[in-house]
């Protein structure tokens, strides 16, 4: 029997779900490739491959030698650059590509947003927003924050940060899902002034948005890099079976 092949390209909750419902059908071979960044990844369904391509050439050629007959990339919002090489080793090869992006959040009555172009935007916004800060954009990046000496962050992330870092720094290592009663008590326990966030998008880490506008929390949100020109994205993994022409067996 001969194989449909889909890479994955992963990182992602959505990247993982399109992976379980990938794997359910007979003829299709899924293959979700990961960057390698955390050391202990949930498990995936189909095949996975971890580490980085070597560019676009690198992943347009791995596209050819394993026969790849679509890549969805799946990957973060933020994650510009391995975007950028599926969309140019797509058109390189000739092998459809589709990309899924979540949609980003909207603010909702009560909410203090302010919004900020990259990390170094939102640094600048911070002295005047209060003096404790929780930074939940990720552990790299955070020499943006590293000049800002009379502020207090919590700094939540997955895996531990490296410096430059702020120096008056705690660091909180935890994985999503978060609660809105576990993000308020996170919030109030730590007397934190103002939220820093990406704008992820998605519900795993949107708790904390709730917890901010319910304590009446200013949230600094740092908007989503542009797709590379003329990519329209689907925002969800049902969009993304429609593409393909599959439908979902694992429901
Ligand atoms: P990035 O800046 O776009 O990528 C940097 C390089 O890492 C890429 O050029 C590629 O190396 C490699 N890479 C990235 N994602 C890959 C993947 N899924 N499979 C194989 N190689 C990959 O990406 P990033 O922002 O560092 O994010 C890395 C991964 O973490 C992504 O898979 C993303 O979905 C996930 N993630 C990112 C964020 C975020 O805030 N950026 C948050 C949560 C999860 P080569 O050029 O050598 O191929």
């Amino acid at each position: 029997m001969s194989f449909r092949h889909i890479l994955v390209l992963g990182g992602t909750t959505e990247a993982r779900e399109l992976a379980a419902v990938l794997a359910a059908h007979p003829g299709v071979r899924v293959t979700t490739s990961l960057a390698g960044r955390v050391s202990r990844p949930g498990a995936v369904a189909g095949d996975v491959r971890v580490g980085g391509f070597g560019g676009a050439d690198g992943l347009a050629a791995w596209l050819r030698a394993e026969h790849v007959g679509t890549v969805v990339d799946a990957t973060h919002p933020f994650a510009v650059s391995i975007t950028a090489n599926a969309v140019r080793a797509a058109r390189a090869t000739g092998v459809p590509a589709v990309v899924l992006r979540r949609p980003g959040w909207r603010p909702e009555p009560g909410d203090r947003w302010h919004e900020a172009a990259s990390l170094d935007d939102a640094a600048v916004l911070l002295p005047d927003l209060g003096p404790s800060v929780l930074l939940t954009t990720g552990r790299l990046g955070l020499a943006a924050f590293a000049h800002l000496t009379d502020l207090r962050f919590v700094v939540r992330c997955v895996e531990a940060p490296e410096p430059p870092m702020p120096p008056r720094t705690e660091v909180l290592l935890a994985r999503g899902p978060f609660t809105v009663p576990g993000e308020t008590d996170l919030l109030r326990g730590h007397r934190i002034d103002v939220l820093v966030t990406k704008d992820s998008g998605g519900t795993a880490t949107a708790p904390k948005l709730t917890a901010a506008r319910r304590l009446g929390l200013p949230v600094v949100v740092v908007r989503r890099p542009a797709l590379p020109e003329g990519v329209e994205a689907v925002p969800d993994v049902r969009s993304v079976l429609e593409r393909l022409g599959l439908d979902d067996r694992t429901t």
